[in-house]
């Protein structure tokens, strides 16, 4: 077989995302120097809890669903992370989920480590009813490792308030008392906090204000193009447009639109919630959903899953920023040809952070049971992602590094202190 320059490009690269975060924090740590014993610590999970659990189907069939809990390390507070519902779970996924949590959390400063949870399952495939058991199900099943000062859950890629409220409840009734700081992300009615649903966009956007100041460049018709329109996604397109920003590009996982004039954001989402995306006039879908990343915009925004810009296509991108609303999507080679390419990459503990920071207020307000107004969640939110963005870029310029691993090298310090002063190392 030739050796097609393809070939070449895909050859040897470890998608693994477990060996690529124990690679992030390896090249971290060195510049840090860190002691072996931190390294070696954080390099592996505390506790992982696989579970199996079965679900009465509307048909009266039964099915067990496969899931798994991941604790990172708690140095310095309890874990938290999100629970995902997808066909493509594994407990390497978690794992690493578990670990990119413990250093969002130290980026931003928050009093948490790193957890996170997934059931292998497409909660499209199932109704109402059988996703409200699923989600029971799994919160019974991990119930004895969660709770408000040990693990607190919360939403991730396909799971939502409604699904964050039957857990809090399932929890609430094993416990006989009323817990809300099990979980965040829930409805407000019971618990959750104004803005939640809106700050993993809005933190992610807070940043990319941030890049932009620093480029001395304009929001006003900077181009976006956005993959994956799900929470993160969809809403970050509403609040770049609202901004001035010019949405060329969208995609789900169904296709992508691309139009260079900007897309009718407004159709695109009547579309998303009444067919299909694809419904958007024909003369603007990509045929090549992947194209999308490779487009010739201002401002790229990969908001779905892990390893989308890779050795493979990390030459071809033209973005001059990349805002990471998803975890994981870019790997380690790829960083580095972006790197070598001026290509700013806002590193997803950095650019998604704004989920898990007004998780924690939502945490604070159910500890108090005293609720904030919306504009007091997003001015801390603005606070938090301003001040963290900043300091990254201040330790990349000192270390002339990219933001990634300067965001790792924060983190570090922070856990690496806080192990030292509880007596591990
Ligand atoms: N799943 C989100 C994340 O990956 C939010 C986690 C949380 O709010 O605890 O950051």
């Amino acid at each position: 077989m030739a050796i097609t320059q393809e070939v070449l490009q895909s050859a040897g690269e470890n998608l693994n995302p477990y060996e690529i975060v124990q690679s992030q924090i390896e090249t971290a740590a060195a510049l840090l120097g860190l002691e072996r014993g931190v390294v070696e610590i954080l390099k592996k999970p505390k506790r992982v809890m696989y579970v199996s659990f079965p679900v009465k189907m509307d048909d009266g069939s039964v099915r067990v669903f496969e899931g798994y809990r991941s604790q990172h390390n708690d140095a310095i507070g309890p874990t938290k992370g999100g629970i995902r519902f997808h066909p493509d779970v594994t407990l390497d996924e978690v794992k690493a989920l578990s670990m990119w949590m413990t250093f969002k959390c130290g980026v931003v400063s928050l009093p948490y480590g790193g957890g996170k949870g997934g059931v292998v399952c497409d909660p499209h495939d199932f109704s109402k009813a059988e996703v409200e058991r699923i989600s029971r199900g799994f919160m019974e099943a991990i119930a004895e490792i969660v709770g408000p000062e040990k693990d607190i859950p919360a939403p991730d890629v396909y799971t939502n308030p409604q699904i964050m409220g039957w857990m809090m409840d399932t929890y609430s009734r094993i416990k006989g008392a009323y817990s809300p700081g099990v979980i965040t992300g829930k409805p407000l009615i019971i618990g959750g906090s104004k803005g939640r649903s809106e700050a993993t966009a809005r933190g992610c956007v807070y940043t990319i204000e941030e890049a932009l100041k620093d480029a001395g460049k304009p929001l006003q018709n900077a181009t976006v193009a956005i993959q994956g329109f799900g929470n993160a996604g969809r809403i970050a397109a509403d609040l770049l447009s609202g901004l001035g920003c010019k949405i060329v590009a969208v995609s789900d996982s169904k296709g992508a639109l691309y139009n260079p004039a900007g897309l009718d954001l407004a159709e695109v989402e009547r579309l998303k919630d009444t067919s299909t995306i694809l419904d958007y006039d024909a003369r603007y879908r990509l045929q090549n959903p992947e194209e999308l990343l490779e487009l010739d915009v201002d401002i790229l925004v990969p908001a779905a899953l892990e390893n989308v810009i890779t050795r493979k296509n990390a030459h071809k991108i033209k973005a001059r920023i990349i805002a990471e609303a998803a975890n994981g999507p870019t790997t380690p080679d790829a960083d580095k040809v972006l790197h070598q390419n001026g290509v700013l990459v806002i590193p997803d503990i950095l650019a998604n952070a704004g989920g898990v920071t007004v998780s924690y207020f939502e945490w604070v307000q159910n500890l108090m049971n005293y609720y904030w107004s919306e504009q007091e969640v997003n001015q801390k939110l603005r606070d938090v992602m301003t001040q963290s963005y900043q300091a990254v870029r201040s330790i990349a310029n000192e270390y002339k590094t990219d933001l990634r691993t300067a965001a790792y090298m924060i983190s570090l310090k922070r856990i690496a202190e806080a192990m030292r002063a509880r007596g591990w190392v």
